[in-house]
């Protein structure tokens, strides 16, 4: 088993009078993993995010992290090996971008200069430009703030990471690149990142294993995205999955059958050469010499290119097969190898007969 970083031991919180805001929480975190604590509204999320590096005290039960019960450690060394990520990057709005980020290893005593270096290094790991170092925080977008809010995180480079629906005010396409820049980011560090959303879309594209909570802080299931989205435990999670589920499991579905058959190509460049059409209902695949696509030439016509659409790659998923075959002009989608050269193509009708035959498996299965 995957060593244990964070650990919740019959967690409960109860705040003054009400019921239950967590209610015996038992649950282990991995090392090295994104963990992400889905659910509605008021169910619990940041409550739980927050008895990790104790800015909310459990009532009763155990947190571990690194095997040390959290209450051993003085409050604020625990912060320290804990960086921490809110929805409003939370910025000081008199210090430039650099000092915002220097912030935490100038309070550990860690020199100007070498935390101001340090700070420009992580600017570049975030993907921000260096010049945007020297501008204050409201001279920023809001998923830059966001992207310096995770820099500052990152500061003291601490082994476990809590982001309570960073992502969340920030609009649908940074939010799409944001978790992509996590995603990559997360390759090279190997946090512990726990990670709080109330989306179960960004739940399944970030989490190694996903909690889904449920009203009365309960955790309802906590399993694999995969394994939610296609054996939900119960009703509530399968209606907090949604309806569409049968779809976003094709995310995860493989696509080991899905048959590529030749295309007729042309090749641009120092020469053209071309092969018969007809196979393709006229539509020919246009590639460079290196046989990499650069898009389809319309039927009776040599000369006009249109681009094509998505590619589908080794190891995607049946939805990427999909959207590969539904996003090109000719109906055909292009496989191609992991260098990146054409493979050939794969039909829609084909990869629609492998969707219908995993949804009656999985139907099968329930
Ligand atoms: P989530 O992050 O899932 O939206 P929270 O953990 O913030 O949920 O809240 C869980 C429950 O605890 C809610 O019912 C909320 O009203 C209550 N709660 C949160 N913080 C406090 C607090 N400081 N005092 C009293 N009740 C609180
Ligand atoms: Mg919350």
């Amino acid at each position: 088993m995957d060593q244990a970083m964070i650990e919740f031991q019959s967690v409960t919180k109860q705040y003054q009078g009400g019921q239950p805001a967590v209610d015996n929480l038992s649950l282990s975190i991995a090392k090295g993993s994104i963990t992400v604590f889905v659910g509605p509204s008021g169910c619990g999320k940041t409550t739980s995010l927050r008895m990790i590096n104790r800015m909310v005290e459990p009532t009763s039960g155990t947190i571990t992290v690194a095997g040390k019960d959290v209450t051993s450690v003085p409050a604020p060394e625990l912060r320290r090996s804990i960086g921490y990520v809110m929805q409003q990057a939370g910025l000081l709005p008199h210090r430039s971008v650099l000092d915002n980020i220097a912030t935490v290893p100038r309070l550990d005593g860690v020199p100007k200069s070498q935390a101001r270096k340090r700070a420009e290094e992580l600017l570049d790991v975030v993907g921000l430009a260096p010049p945007l170092g020297q501008r204050y925080p409201s001279q920023l977008s809001g998923g830059q703030q966001q992207r310096v809010g995770v820099a500052r995180a990152l500061a003291a480079d601490p082994p476990v990471l809590l982001m309570d629906e960073p992502f969340s005010a920030v609009d649908p396409v940074v939010r799409d690149e944001l978790q992509q820049e996590l995603l990559r980011l997360q390759k090279d560090l190997a946090k512990t990142i726990v990670f709080v959303t109330h989306d179960i879309d960004e739940a399944t594209t970030l989490g190694d294993k996903v909690a889904v909570f449920a009203v009365g802080g309960r955790l309802a299931q906590y399993a694999t995205p995969e394994e939610i989205l296609r054996a939900p435990a119960n009703d509530f999670v399968a209606s907090f999955v949604g309806r569409d589920r049968g779809f976003r499991h094709l995310g995860f579905t493989p696509s080991d059958g899905v048959t590529i058959h030749q295309v007729p190509t042309i090749v641009r460049g120092p020469s053209v050469s071309s092969s018969d059409p007809s196979a393709a209902g006229g539509w020919q695949l246009v590639v460079d010499g290196a046989m990499r696509p650069l898009g389809w030439s319309i039927p009776g016509s040599e000369t006009e290119m249109i681009p094509g659409g998505s590619l589908f790659r080794p190891g995607d998923s049946l939805r990427r097969a999909l959207d590969a075959a539904l996003s090109s002009p000719s109906g055909l989608g292009v496989a191609v190898d992991a260098e990146g050269r054409v493979r050939g193509v794969i039909r829609g009708g084909e990869v629609l007969a492998l969707i219908e035959e995993a949804r009656q498996l999985r139907q099968a299965a329930l």
